[in-house]
């Protein structure tokens, strides 16, 4: 025993189960993801997908009964812990669904939720707006009757992960009278259409592209969760995502000591093992402790939201763990690629691609700045003994 974060046997047993999918089926893609731009073949895909199911790491957090694993938010830190361990987003390819599905009607959850845990259809979630970014108050998109019971809308979506090849898109509008509602779009719809498709930062799998609705036309059937429910079910949405961020970068951590660690030990300059040149390895024990402590805060966010801790509390300390991780490992990634020297600046060094990808862990699921703001309000609603023990 070596830490004080405890796990049950069975969660030793998926953390080892997800350590092995990564290194046997993630790992050994990484520089061809990279050198494809993200984009890997269709076969080499149908393989991870068909691996990560065998492995049963798809739809953690969902109900085994719509086809998920039923893991407990431990469990999810647990196996997020391992698929961060890998970059160009591969884990991306592990079928999942954004939690807010669980609120869908029984046909909307055979229609989209279930195929989406088989890895046979993609939903994304569009909320961000041009002018409505870290302040979703901005949030200009509307639905209005159509006078038959269905919606129209009508607005622009910036940023839609997997928007390209999603089979249908949550959709947050503004409802006049009920306000921000959350709409199931199916893809193809007339009206929608992609306005733009940048490229970003990091090789991922799915593009972030531009959404436009103009007068797109849905059934009453469409609305997920009830009019008006968007700002309370996601805020369940960003608990559970900013801890997978945490988690994330957690592992990034680790894969990045461990690399690193392994060249200074094995790599001769000046006379003397570039371990033992202090200006090597002091930086390799900041990255140490950053990792250590961030995975502590991580693990305890995660057992306070299985105690049934006040749900403010964990949304506040879910945020100092994604503020914390998140900066943390951006530091870690920086330091390594120090540690490889020129090897560090290649792109077929981890510790590059890293660099890149964990960037934007400080911006998406609300930015480091955003997070500040939660926990500094928390400090003084809750108390700061509520927020820091
Ligand atoms: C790769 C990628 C994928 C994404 N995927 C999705 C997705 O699938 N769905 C989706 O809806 N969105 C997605 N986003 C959008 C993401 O959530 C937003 O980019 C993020 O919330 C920040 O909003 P913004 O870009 O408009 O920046 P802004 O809100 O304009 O912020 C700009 C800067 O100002 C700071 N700032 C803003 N307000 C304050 C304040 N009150 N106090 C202090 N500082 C402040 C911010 O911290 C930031 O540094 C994605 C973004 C990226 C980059």
């Amino acid at each position: 025993m070596t830490s004080l974060v405890r796990l049950t046997p069975q969660q030793a047993e998926l953390q080892e189960r997800a350590r092995r999918f990564v290194d046997e089926e993630l790992v050994p893609h990484e520089e061809a993801a990279e050198r494809a731009g993200g984009r890997l073949p269709d076969e080499t895909v149908d393989g991870i997908i068909k691996a990560a199911v065998a492995a049963r790491l798809h739809g953690g957090r969902h109900a085994p009964e719509h086809g998920g694993q039923g893991w407990s938010t431990t469990d999810y830190v647990v196996a997020h812990e391992q698929l961060g361990r890998n970059t160009n987003g591969l884990w991306w390819w592990v079928p999942d669904a954004y939690n807010v599905m669980t609120a869908g009607t029984p046909e909307q959850i055979d229609r989209y939720l279930r195929p989406a845990l088989r890895g046979e259809g993609w939903v994304s979630y569009a909320v961000t707006e041009e002018h409505a970014g870290s302040d979703p108050s901005g949030i200009r998109a509307t639905a209005r009757p159509d006078g038959a019971g269905g919606w129209v809308l009508d607005g622009e979506k910036w940023f839609v992960t997997s928007g390209d090849v999603a089979a249908a898109h949550i959709v947050v509008a503004i409802c006049e009278g009920h306000g921000p509602t959350l709409f199931i779009v199916d893809a193809g719809t007339e009206g929608l259409s992609f306005i733009d498709e940048p490229p970003f930062t990091h090789t991922f799998p799915h593009g972030h592209p531009t959404l436009r609705l103009a007068g797109v036309r849905v059934g009453p059937d469409a609305v997920l969760g009830g009019l008006g429910a968007a700002d309370t079910l996601q805020q369940g949405w960003f608990t559970e995502e900013r801890l997978g961020i945490a988690a994330h970068c957690v592992a990034a951590m680790g894969r990045l000591l461990e690399e690193a660690v392994r060249w200074a030990a094995g790599r001769e300059q000046g006379g003397a093992l570039l371990i033992d040149h202090q200006g090597v390895s002091f930086p390799l024990a900041d990255s140490a402790a950053d990792a250590a402590a961030a995975r502590l805060l991580v693990y305890e966010v995660a057992q306070l939201a299985d105690s049934g801790a006040d749900r403010k509390i964990v949304h506040a300390k879910a945020s100092l763990a994604k503020l914390f991780a998140s900066e943390a490992a951006y530091r870690c990634a920086d330091r390594a690629v120090q540690t490889f020297g020129g090897r560090g600046y290649m792109r077929t060094n981890v510790a590059e691609r890293f660099l890149r990808e964990l960037r934007v862990d400080r911006i998406w699921e609300g930015t480091s700045e955003i997070q500040r703001l939660i926990i500094s309000r928390s400090l003084v609603r809750r108390g700061v003994r509520a927020v820091i023990t």
